[in-house]
């Protein structure tokens, strides 16, 4: 399994193969792209919060 990420929208698409690749999101010929191999590492995207207040988007409703 490899991913890839698109140097034009900056979408992640996987693929079990390399050989051809198009982005799915703008249609980008992402064969060129370096594959990065994906699902080896566990936890990779994971995400630090230093205390740093994260801004989330939340619709303030009445409850
Ligand atoms: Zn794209």
């Amino acid at each position: 399994m490899y991913k890839k990420t698109c140097p034009n929208c900056a979408g992640d698409s996987y693929s079990a193969s390399s050989a051809r690749w198009i982005c799915p999101y703008c249609k980008t010929d992402l064969s060129r792209q370096k594959p990065l191999p994906a699902g080896s590492a566990p936890g990779i995207t994971t995400a630090r919060n230093n205390g740093e207040t994260k801004a989330l988007r939340l619709i303030p409703g009445k409850g």
